[in-house]
């Protein structure tokens, strides 16, 4: 199974394509890898509503059933990730402070 061609969308970080589904556990919105991937861990399967959803493949339930595929989640491949806020250290202290004044006795 692949997601259907009106599933499809980019990513605004790296255009890379991908699906949106919702998670079977509580709802949210995960953005997917629109190619199926077999060493991914999760799996997208169409509802009956028209949406996607996905939910994380666990060694508890393993098998990948009828109707859903295996992919990667989006956050594991994009190669620009959203920034962390703990990262920062873009920040440039403007260093024009110098001391006023000449310094000579
Ligand atoms: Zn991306």
């Amino acid at each position: 199974m692949k997601p259907a061609s009106h599933h499809l969308t980019r990513c605004r970080r790296c255009s890379a394509p991908i699906v949106w589904c919702l998670t079977s556990a509580n709802g949210k919105r995960q953005p997917v890898d629109a190619e199926p991937d077999a060493t991914g861990n999760v799996a997208v399967s169409s509802g009956a509503d028209g949406l996607l959803y996905v939910r994380t493949v666990t060694a508890a339930r393993p098998e990948i059933r009828p109707g859903e595929w295996q992919a990667m989640p989006h956050h594991a491949t994009c190669p620009s990730p959203p920034p962390r806020r703990s990262s920062g250290g873009a920040q440039r202290a403007a260093s024009g402070a110098v001391r006023p004044g000449p310094w000579q006795r």
